[in-house]
């Protein structure tokens, strides 16, 4: 049976405010006791009333442009009734037939530059987090200091059509959400976690069946996992000729590699959404909204084509650079003031991201700063050093903060430059290896490097190669 999959996604990520959506308790929860960071607004006191956050809907309207929705001048919060132990209210505050933006697009690439494809948004709305339920022998205990984080519902049209598709769209998010800094989507910390619905359909039809919604899945190898799985057993429904009926919610079952199914997937009537009383409607103004989109930086995709274009980066290198933020503007601040891009880019991307890459961290969590990267490309392009010392120096500064001309003075690495000196060396190693000397002038080309070699050894590789190569010509050639 030839069957067509119908893929779309609804993204929850946490908004990078420092403070709650509704309430003043910090945001930063990861490491924090459970329960330390509430207030009677977030534990849903009696008498405890809402105020918005008014950064967390600027960040949220920037994520909104930058995928290219519609900011309606009107929108409004609206009560969603359900009952779980982690909400304390018994109702979330979310968005239900106004939310702050609709109708947007995203463009994803799929398996190469040739494979763009748009994926719809239907639309953005905000809504608080819920606490957290934890699991320990026979209780359960919650911990509600998530409770009232700010989120952004990201909704999807179904456009997607692989896992593949649906994880590189969840990643280019990610990226574009870093990148205007709306949120950190942190997958770790649980900042950014997805909803997938699955259907299929016979090739051809444009009906769409009753689809399957996967919750809550944190990581995008889980939700390309997840989906793989469902559209398996999908198939193998509609191959014995019993296609879903009615939509369902299912769960994830990681350790067991399966879904599980929770309960018939509620509708928007089972969740009683109603105009929150305790939040005016907002009215946003056109001209912020303008504000906003001209203070949005360089997009993904568009800084991505620029590294390639500008620095001859490729296409890895610019995908690491879009990925770890701090890395590309690293390289950018170093290429423009070394105004050599070609090392800046060695040093980068290959020497200090090594080191990075060991340890698994940030650049922000090292002691190179910038100035170090200027420095060292500036004392190799002059030839003061070797490109493979430049390595070594970068190495102690990783290891020790120590500023790259120190180390190269502390320890003599200073290219030997000095015609009198290299002259010297080299008539010693041409004496020392007259066997080698002999098979270059019965024509052995190679035997010239090998004298080039001697002669590095012999200042323990910081003579000047050129230098060396043209003193060595003058002297056998
Ligand atoms: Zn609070």
């Amino acid at each position: 049976m030839n069957l067509e999959v119908i893929i779309g996604l609804e993204v929850h990520a946490q908004v990078a405010t420092s403070t709650g959506l509704w309430c003043a308790c910090s945001t930063d929860d990861f490491d924090a006791e459970p329960n330390t960071l509430i207030c009677p607004v977030c534990v849903g006191y009696p008498g405890a009333l809402p105020v918005l956050n008014a950064k967390a809907l600027e960040l949220a309207i920037k994520a909104a442009l930058a995928l290219n929705c519609s900011i309606p001048e009107e929108a409004k919060f609206d009560r969603k009734n359900y009952f779980y132990p982690d909400l304390p209210m018994g109702y979330q505050i979310s968005q239900y037939d106004q939310p702050i933006a609709v109708k947007g697009k995203m463009q994803v690439e799929v398996g190469g530059e040739k494979n763009k494809k748009e994926v719809g948004i239907t639309r953005l709305h905000l809504e608080n987090d819920a606490g957290k339920l934890m699991h320990e022998g026979d209780w359960s205990l919650v911990d509600f200091n998530r409770s009232g984080s700010p989120l952004m519902e990201i909704v999807t049209e179904p456009d997607l059509r692989s896992p593949e598709e649906a994880k590189a769209f969840a990643e280019e998010l990610q990226k574009i959400l870093q990148t205007i800094g709306s949120s950190e989507a942190n997958m770790y910390k649980g900042q950014m976690r997805f909803d997938a619905s699955v259907s299929l359909r016979p090739m051809g039809e444009e009906k769409l069946y009753p689809r399957v919604e996967i919750k809550n899945l944190n990581s995008f190898r889980t939700l390309e996992a997840a989906l793989h799985y469902e559209i398996r057993r999908l198939s193998k429904l509609w191959e014995e000729g019993k296609a879903p009926e009615r939509e369902i919610t299912v769960g994830w079952i990681e350790e067991e590699q399966r879904t599980q199914m929770m309960r018939e997937k509620e509708t928007a009537a089972d969740y009683r959404y109603f105009p929150e009383p305790d939040v005016p409607p907002l009215k946003i103004s056109p001209k912020w909204v303008e504000e906003l989109r001209a203070s949005l930086p360089e997009l993904p995709a568009v800084y991505r084509a620029r590294l390639i274009e500008q620095y001859d980066l490729n296409d890895q290198e610019a995908e690491i650079a879009v990925t770890s933020i701090n890395l590309g503007r690293l390289f950018e601040q170093v290429a423009k003031e070394s105004g050599d891009h070609k090392r800046a880019r060695t040093f980068v991307f290959s020497a200090l991201l090594s080191h990075l890459n060991k340890e698994a961290l940030d650049v922000s969590q090292c002691k190179v700063q910038p100035e170090h990267l200027v420095e060292l490309i500036k004392a190799v392009g002059a030839g003061k050093i070797s490109a493979s010392v430049g390595k070594e120096v970068l190495e102690e500064t990783y290891l020790t903060g120590k500023d790259p001309l120190v180390v190269i003075q502390e320890r003599g690495l200073e290219q030997v430059s000095d015609v009198g000196e290299l002259e010297g060396i080299c008539e010693k190693v041409l004496g020392d290896n007259a066997g080698i000397v002999a098979d270059y002038k019965g024509g052995k080309e190679k035997a010239f490097a090998a004298l080039i070699g001697k002669v590095m050894a012999a200042t323990k590789g910081q003579a000047n190669p050129n230098m060396v190569t043209e003193i060595l010509k003058k002297k056998v050639g």
